[in-house]
C-alpha cells in the first residue's frame, strides 16, 4: 500500500510502497483509513524542527494521526468494538502502568505512545492500532468530519484547562486548526464573545467566524493586540486568553491583555524560550497554565455532537486530498491560506 512517510530526520516527506500491516495482535485492530487530517505536529516534522527530535530514533515512519476509518480485522482480545464499525481513533495511548496512570491521570501517562509519532500512522490504507484507543461513531457520522475528532478534542481539553464558563469573554492567538477548535470548543461551553486573532491571515480568521468567533483581529493592520483589543471593545481586558501560535512574543502579548486573576493557557508548541515580566503577573495574580493532547471524555461528546451536527464542524475542512497529493497538502498548509487538509487513501 502506499504510505506518506517521515524517512530521515531531514526536511520533507516521501510517498513510499510499503507492506500491508501484518494482522492484528490480540488487543488491537486493523483499520481500513477513510480520512487523515494534517496536522500542525506533521508539519513541524515535515520541517524537522527541534522540538521532534524525539522521533529520529524511530525512523522510517507513516505519518498521520488524526483519522476516522472502519474497523476491518479484530484481535483475538477485543470486546470494545466490532468488525465494519465507524470509528475515530484517539492517537495516544498511555502505558496503565506509570505513577500518574495508577493515580487515574492517564491522559498524563509518562509513557505516551503517539501513532504518526512513535509508531506508523493514518497515512495509508490500512493501519494496527490498539482496541482501545477506538471512539466508536454513530452510524449515521460523517467519517471525513470525525477526522477532526482529534484537533476538537485537543480544543475542548485547552478550552477546560482554561476553564471557560458562561458568559467569558475569550481570545484565541492563533486561527490555525487548534485556534479554530478552542473557537469551536469555548463557544460550546458558553463563552459569549470569542475574538480570534491572526496576522495576515484573512482566509484562516474568515474560518473562524464560521466556527463561531463573534470577533476576528488580524494584527497586520491594527497594530498591537492591546489597540486591537481597545478598538474592538472600548477596554483591553479579557478573562481567558489562549495561545495557539507558538510564537514567544504572543505569551507576553497574551498577559497584557488579561483582567485580575485572568489566566493564559498556552497550548502552542514553542521552539524558543520566552521572557516576561514577573512583577504585573504576580501583582495582577494572573494564571499561566498549559494544556496538550486531550481526555477520552472530550472525544466521546465532541464524537455526539458531531454526529448530530455536522455543520458546526465542517468550515474547518479547507480541502480534501488523495493520498499521492499530500505533498500538495502540505505546502498549502505552509501557505496558511487553507485551514484543515485532509487526506484520503482509498
Ligand atoms: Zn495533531
Ligand atoms: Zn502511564
Amino acid at each position: 500500500m502506499l504510505a506518506v512517510r517521515k524517512a530521515e530526520p531531514l526536511p520533507g516527506i516521501r510517498l513510499e510502497e510499503v507492506p500491508d500491516p501484518p494482522l492484528p495482535a490480540p488487543d488491537e485492530v486493523t483499520i481500513q483509513v477513510h480520512a487523515a487530517g494534517i496536522c500542525g505536529s506533521d508539519l513541524h516534522v515535515y520541517k524537522w524542527g527541534e522540538s521532534y527530535d524525539f522521533m529520529r530514533s524511530r525512523l522510517p515512519l507513516t505519518l498521520g494521526h488524526e483519522f476516522s476509518g472502519t474497523v476491518i480485522a479484530t484481535g483475538a482480545n477485543v470486546t470494545n468494538v466490532r468488525l465494519n464499525e465507524s470509528v475515530a481513533v484517539m492517537p495516544t495511548s498511555s502505558c496503565l502502568r506509570c505513577n500518574t496512570c495508577l493515580a487515574g491521570d492517564v491522559h498524563l501517562c509518562n509513557n505516551k505512545k503517539t501513532l504518526g509519532l512513535s509508531r506508523d500512522g493514518a497515512f495509508s490504507r490500512l493501519v494496527n492500532v490498539p482496541a482501545l484507543s477506538c471512539i466508536s461513531l454513530a452510524p449515521e457520522t460523517d467519517l471525513t468530519l470525525a477526522a477532526l475528532l482529534e484537533p476538537l478534542s485537543v480544543g475542548d481539553n485547552a478550552s477546560a484547562v482554561g476553564g471557560v464558563t458562561f458568559g467569558d469573554t475569550v481570545v484565541v492567538l492563533g486561527p490555525g486548526t487548534i485556534g479554530q477548535a478552542i473557537i469551536r470548543t469555548a463557544s460550546w461551553r458558553g463563552a459569549s464573545r470569542v475574538i480570534a486573532v491572526g496576522m495576515n491571515d484573512g482566509p484562516r480568521l474568515q474560518t473562524a467566524l464560521a466556527l463561531g468567533a463573534t470577533d476576528i483581529i488580524d494584527l497586520a493592520s491594527c497594530g498591537s493586540l492591546k489597540d486591537g483589543l481597545q478598538a474592538l471593545m472600548g477596554s483591553a481586558t479579557v478573562d481567558v486568553v489562549f495561545e495557539a501560535t507558538g510564537h514567544a512574543a504572543s505569551i507576553p502579548d497574551g498577559l497584557s491583555i488579561l483582567r485580575k486573576g485572568g489566566v493564559l493557557v498556552t497550548a502552542g508548541i514553542h521552539s524558543r524560550p520566552v521572557s516576561f515580566d514577573l512583577t504585573p503577573f504576580v501583582r495582577n495574580q494572573l494564571q499561566l497554565r498549559a494544556a496538550h493532547g486531550s481526555r477520552r471524555k472530550s472525544w466521546e461528546a465532541i464524537a455526539r455532537r458531531i454526529a448530530r451536527d455536522p455543520d458546526s464542524v465542517r468550515p474547518m475542512v479547507s480541502l480534501e486530498l488523495g493520498l499521492t497529493q499530500a505533498e500538495e497538502g502540505f505546502q498549502r498548509c505552509f501557505e496558511r491560506d487553507v485551514s484543515k487538509v485532509i487526506l484520503r487513501p482509498e
